[in-house]
């Protein structure tokens, strides 16, 4: 229960009222989660800044306010059709109404349901704080998780227009966790693949990609380049299944979108 709520009216407001002591709440689907990785009981609000519910067209891009719930973004005529299809994996429209963007990027579960798009589109985050305001790559933001800690995502920047981009989830029904989540795209020839594989991690499949650009695999030649990667750590798992499937299971699936894309129906 909250012992400490804070409205925060605008972006500078919120980033004053944070201190150590505190945590933003933006959707609160995590954070009031039975469990969740979040703990604390003094917030900073998010859901009241209008300009993080925002979502606008610049230069080839979109960004999206932080605090736009998954429903906004799908009831948005701007937001990539690859964005919505990789928002429609959560599945409840009651959650969907609640949980945000930022706060999906910020827990960064290996679930998630919309890392891998953000990866392998190559999205860029608008972070803030009370040193200024910057702009760094998803991939960053991911792999330097001390140097942003605390910040503000105050939004998130993707490429909207020529790009192709195929998502994927495997779970055991639609409300249970992922497995799997997949995405791979098509930009300027350049193949981008990622996943997020539960119990395991966020992956970028560089080597993947690469030898889809270069050597046209076959549906084998993914399976196997996917096994022998040894970036990969995976371990059997009751509830998730063993770590050959799993291995199996992300192959197969790149070599379906794989499929797809080039064959342009993505
Ligand atoms: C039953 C259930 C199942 C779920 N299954 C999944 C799943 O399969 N995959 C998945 O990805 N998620 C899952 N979630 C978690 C959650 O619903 C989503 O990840 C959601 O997008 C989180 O957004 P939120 O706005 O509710 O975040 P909150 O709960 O409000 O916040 C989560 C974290 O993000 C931080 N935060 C929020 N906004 C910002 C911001 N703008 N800047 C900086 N930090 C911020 C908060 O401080 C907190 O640490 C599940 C939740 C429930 C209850």
């Amino acid at each position: 229960m909250a012992e400490k709520l804070i409205i925060a009216r605008t972006a500078e407001e919120a980033i004053r009222a944070k201190t150590g002591e505190n945590v933003y709440l933006a959707g609160g689907t995590e954070i009031m989660r039975l469990g969740s990785s979040v703990k604390s009981d003094a917030f900073v609000s998010l859901r009241k800044i209008p300009s993080m519910h925002e979502i606008t067209a610049e230069a080839g891009n979109v960004c999206i306010g932080a605090a736009c719930t998954f429903q906004e973004i799908l009831d948005s005529d701007i937001v990539p059709c690859y964005l919505k299809e990789a928002a429609k994996f959560m599945a409840s429209r009651t959650k969907r109404n609640m949980a945000t963007i930022g706060g999906n990027i910020a827990i960064a579960g290996d679930d998630s349901f919309l890392l891998p798009t953000h990866i392998a589109v190559g999205a860029e985050l608008v972070l803030k704080d009370l040193s200024g305001e910057e702009r760094v790559s998803i991939i960053d933001f991911l792999s330097q998780t001390d140097k942003y800690k605390g910040k503000l995502i105050k939004s998130v920047c993707l490429p909207a227009g020529s790009i192709s981009v195929k998502s994927s989830r495997s779970a055991n029904t639609a409300q249970s966790h992922a497995r799997l989540t997949a995405c791979l795209a098509l930009r300027d020839g350049q193949y981008s693949a990622a996943a997020a594989v539960k119990n395991s991690g966020i992956y970028k499949f560089s080597k993947l990609a690469a030898a889809m650009q270069e050597a046209d695999p076959s549906e084998d030649d993914i399976i196997a380049l996917v096994k022998a990667d040894e970036s990969i750590t995976l371990q059997d798992d009751l509830l998730y299944g063993g770590a050959d499937y799993r291995r199996y299971l992300i192959g197969i699936t790149f070599a379906l979108m794989y499929e797809e894309l080039k064959g342009g129906r993505a």
